[in-house]
């Protein structure tokens, strides 16, 4: 009697479909669990056949269908032979591999519920960040239909759950002990992953500040989770996945990023980028008290001195809290053109920003450059005098509530983004304004 020879069909190889590539932001190499893929300069994946089980996670991921599957001419002689033969075919492992590992993972995600928003504060005082992480986390949230809870960590700092309930926490979790009076790397982390071990979480924000920067990293890598910095805007899709939006490839795309196997989804956002959400001291909330087994004996960093960054002679100047700003960019020709800025941003009670380009030439300090790798800002009134509007400026001032743009290249793209733009010489327009704002005190200090 013939026995048919049990064969496995293969299951082919992926590659790119040539032109469709979008560089979403490599979401096809984070997915491959075999690391067969991997990037080119232009965000594009390689992909290494030898390596490639053609187990087709990178196709279901890719949100614009530049993958597909083919067939080496090996596995396309083995088809061939099957579909001849009539040869019996066997489901190939990996495909059943992959069921029950997605089932494994999609039962962990779903232990992990709720909002958490880190409360950063220095000697008790809280960093407003926060309180704009509230606002977006609430909209988070809503949509998730979960709790928005704070995170609060310190030395007699109970107040501040107090007042995350009044921007929109329904619950806190306070670890108040001396141990964390200054901030540490080593026990703020700690006690967040003792939290979020025992609560967790699905998603938690931190300010990008420079201790949110230092804790959001080092709390991500313990628990092997993902971790989205210097976000621009969160939301939540259809599949409650938590959408992370932030400039990529030197700010010239917007790339969207997915944590989808791992909890808790953590993001970092930098201040004024989310807008401050309503203060209603009225609402209340519950606070769960934590604490952890740590002695300072434990914690190996002492804090010797804490010296004011001000005194050691950086800009007083804090642009982010500004309401009105007047910057300047390379069109200001030369460090002392920057007078009549100042003079401008003196009238108007403001203070001068300015470009990357105005701070590489040495006219500006680096605390007054504005956008991506400088300071987001979110005035009422933002001028921008002799800027281009580069991606990389408009990521750090676009949600300002106006924008007037002095320039005198009518398709300058800073104009794109404008409420009021003026095409003129700055060196005219701006000392026109000037003496209009001056006349118009004046006649106004007549008048009273
Ligand atoms: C990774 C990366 C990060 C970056 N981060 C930042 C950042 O944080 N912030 C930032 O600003 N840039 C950043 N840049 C640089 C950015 O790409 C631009 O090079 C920069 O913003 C250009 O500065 P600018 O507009 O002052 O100069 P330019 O692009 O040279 O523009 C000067 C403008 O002045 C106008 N002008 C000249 N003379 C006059 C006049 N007399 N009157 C009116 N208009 C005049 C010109 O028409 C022109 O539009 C970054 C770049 C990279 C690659």
């Amino acid at each position: 009697m013939h026995e048919k020879t049990k064969l496995k069909k293969p299951l082919g190889k992926a590659r790119l479909i040539p032109g469709k590539c979008i560089a979403c932001g490599a979401r096809c190499q984070s997915d491959c669990r075999f690391q067969a893929i991997d990037m080119n300069e232009d965000g594009a994946p390689i992909i290494d056949i030898d390596k490639c089980t053609g187990c087709r996670r990178c196709l279901k991921v890719c949100p614009v269908e530049a993958l597909e599957i083919f067939f080496t001419p090996e596995q396309q002689e083995i088809l061939n032979r099957l579909a001849q033969e009539g040869t019996d075919i066997v489901a190939p492992d990996s495909e059943e591999e992959t069921s029950d590992e997605e089932a494994r993972i999609a039962s962990k995600l779903k232990q992990y519920k709720g909002v958490w928003i880190f409360v950063e504060q220095t000697d008790g005082k809280p960093a407003t960040v926060s309180w704009e992480l509230l606002g977006i986390g609430a909209d988070l949230a809503k949509k998730l239909d979960v709790e928005l809870c704070s995170i609060v960590i310190g030395d007699k700092v109970e107040n501040l759950c107090h007042e995350s309930f009044s921007y929109g926490a329904t619950k806190s979790y306070l670890i108040d002990d001396p141990v964390f009076h200054h901030y540490r790397t080593e026990p703020y982390y700690k006690a967040i992953c003792h939290l979020t071990d025992k609560y967790k979480p699905e998603i938690v924000l931190v300010g990008a500040t420079g201790l949110g920067r230092d804790l959001a990293g080092s709390v991500a890598t313990e628990l092997k989770t993902g971790l989205t910095a210097d976000c621009t805007g969160l939301s939540i899709d259809e599949k409650n996945f938590l959408l992370q939006t932030r400039p990529a490839f030197g700010g010239n795309i917007m790339a969207t990023i997915l944590t989808e196997r791992t909890r808790p989804q953590m993001s970092t956002v930098r201040p004024h980028v989310m807008c401050m959400p309503e203060k209603d001291v009225s609402r209340e909330g519950t606070i769960v008290r934590e604490s952890i087994p740590l002695t300072e004996d434990d914690i190996a960093v002492k804090v010797l001195e804490v010296i004011d960054d001000h005194r050691a002679g950086a800009d007083a100047i804090d642009i982010s809290a500004a309401d009105i700003i007047v910057s300047g960019g390379r069109g200001m020709l030369a460090k002392e053109n920057f007078r009549l800025l100042r003079e401008l941003a003196d009238e108007l009670g403001g203070v001068v920003g300015s470009s990357r380009s105005a701070v590489d030439a040495g006219w500006m300090p680096p605390e007054r450059q504005v956008g991506q790798t400088g300071k987001t800002v979110r005035p009422k009134v933002y001028i921008a005098c002799g800027i281009s509007g580069a991606i990389q400026h408009l990521v750090g001032m676009q949600d300002s509530d106006v924008i007037i743009a002095i320039n005198r290249d009518n398709q300058a793209p800073i104009f794109e983004v404008a409420t009021y733009g003026i095409v003129g010489d700055l060196f005219q327009v701006v000392p026109a304004i000037i003496n209009r704002v001056r006349e118009l005190r004046t006649s106004k200090t007549n008048q009273c």
